[in-house]
């Protein structure tokens, strides 16, 4: 491999490393999130500019190979990484830069949540990301990517004002609503198709520093009538206020009786984005029904509540998702997902159900190309496990579990939550799919970017 013709021409022209099979690191930069993808490329390409992107696009071109792109490393379905193609890993360009009197932020393409919200919390500001901190920016903006502050300040995609990208031919551009609109119109939501982005800019609002946040937990049980209950707090909730839902099994928590530690349990994770005081005077609809085994919800730092969920979806776990799209959870919903729940097979699996709606709805489908703006809570049964030996019944109760579910749910899937790494690019983007598929024509006509939830060229 060492005297491939394109592993000199990178090596003469980048500032990165580029790891081959037999270089020391070479495994530990292949994997990602999800242990179960264990693919080896060709070569791994860490940039440390945007030039070495440009370079790395180039190269593939002239030669060829296929390329995959990392940012964060989370998607559970691997696509940062593919057999025998290029990797072309952007984690190590990760800073993030806040203009705190315009309420703005230049993030680079490989930053995670925590990089974000570390710098723009330091001047009380921050945009709406998702709940686990080593996710990456990129894929998750990409995607759309949704969080605690969703409800009230719309997607992390909704609050891109652009983007500097790196084209299949190499080129560099900026997208935002005035340049390359089309283009902008297409990376909030259409996934790592058109490019590698190498800088976001954001707009922020003002958060924290401190907001009430923290979980109730209530006995299964209990659990068919509390998402009753949740159901119609959800609907009619201020739009400051966020709350997931969780169908679990309960850790050895310190604020719950060891007796339920194992058991499986619901969960409201409860968030209110503003005064704490004020929160609790708007979750107090929520938290007057029934009675939990045991309640943390308490002010506390922003960045705290943006990484209390790290250690339950920590890396190195195998992993396999499903996510449906609900506008209501009427019945037989509530029974049918404590029935799942009393069955997950493992102690790290988990139903977990999303508040969306808000201002994510104030947009239609079609403003950008993330297109479920209607979903008011995506479900997303997730079984989590260690040994490989386990895969095949994981995923077959997994699938199980997905099409109970599938059989009360609306068309569609968040393209982030997808496991499978191909044919679900329809479901994903539904109806904004034509569109997409003209966008990628012009900008990527050979499908370079295809390791992803692919839009195919018209
Ligand atoms: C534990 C966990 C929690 C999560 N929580 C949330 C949540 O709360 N809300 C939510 O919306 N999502 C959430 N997600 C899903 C997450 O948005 C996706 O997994 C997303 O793909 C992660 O982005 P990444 O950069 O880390 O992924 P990677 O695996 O690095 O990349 C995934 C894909 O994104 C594209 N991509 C990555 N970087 C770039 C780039 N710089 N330029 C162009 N394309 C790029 C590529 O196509 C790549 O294949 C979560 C995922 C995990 C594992």
């Amino acid at each position: 491999m060492s005297g491939e013709k394109w592993v000199e021409r990178l090596r003469g022209a980048v500032q990165g490393q580029l790891l081959l099979p037999e270089d020391q690191g070479y495994d530990t930069a292949r994997q990602v999130w999800n242990a179960m993808i264990d693919r080896r490329p060709a070569a791994i390409l860490h940039c440390v500019c945007a030039d070495d992107v440009v370079v790395a696009v180039k190269t593939a071109v002239a030669y060829g190979l296929a390329v995959s792109v990392r940012g964060g490393g989370h998607n559970v379905a691997g696509t940062a990484v593919s057999d025998g193609g290029l990797m072309i890993d952007l984690s190590s360009l990760r800073s993030v830069q806040v203009d705190a009197k315009r309420q703005r932020a230049w993030v680079e393409g490989g930053a995670t949540l925590r990089d974000l919200d570390a710098a723009t919390q330091a001047q009380g500001l921050a945009t709406p990301g998702g709940v686990v901190s080593s996710t990456g920016v990129a894929g998750l903006t990409l995607g759309g990517g949704f969080g605690w502050l969703s409800r009230l300040h719309g997607l992390t995609s909704d609050n891109l004002l652009s983007v500097e990208l790196v084209l299949a031919d190499g080129s560099q551009v900026r997208a935002s609503a005035e340049d390359h609109s089309d283009l902008f119109w297409g990376l909030r939501g259409g996934s790592g198709n058109f490019g590698i982005a190498t800088k976001f800019e954001f707009a922020l609002h003002p958060i924290g520093p401190e907001i009430l946040f923290g979980p109730t937990v209530y006995p299964l049980e209990d659990a068919p009538a509390v998402l009753r209950h949740y159901e119609a707090f959800a609907l009619e909730a201020p739009r400051s206020c966020c709350v997931w839902a969780n169908l679990m099994t309960a850790p050895p928590l310190p604020f719950l009786p060891e007796e339920f530690h194992g058991s499986k349990v619901l969960t409201l994770m409860q968030c209110c984005a503003g005064d704490p005081e004020e929160g609790r005077r708007l979750l107090a609809p929520l938290r007057k029904f029934s009675t939990p085994l045991g309640d943390a919800v308490m002010p506390r730092p922003y960045t705290e509540a943006q990484s209390i969920l790290d250690a339950a979806y920590d890396k190195g776990a195998r992993n396999y998702w499903r996510s449906h799209n609900f506008l209501r959870l009427e019945d037989p919903l509530p029974d049918t997902l404590c029935e799942l729940a009393a069955d997950l097979p493992t102690p790290e699996s988990d139903i977990l159900i999303s508040q969306l709606g808000g201002a994510i709805a104030d947009r239609a489908p079609g403003d950008s190309a993330y297109p479920h703006r209607q979903t008011n809570f995506a479900i997303t049964p997730g079984v989590r496990w260690r040994d490989p030996a386990e895969d095949e019944a994981r995923i077959a109760w997994l699938r199980t579990a997905s099409d109970a579910l599938a059989a009360q749910a609306e068309a569609g899937s968040y393209v982030n939550f997808i496991s499978e790494r191909e044919g679900r690019a329809q479901e994903a983007y539904g109806a904004n799919y034509g569109r997409l598929t003209a966008l990628k024509a012009e900008y990527d006509p050979e499908n370079l970017f295809r390791c992803n939830q692919n839009v195919v060229p018209a």
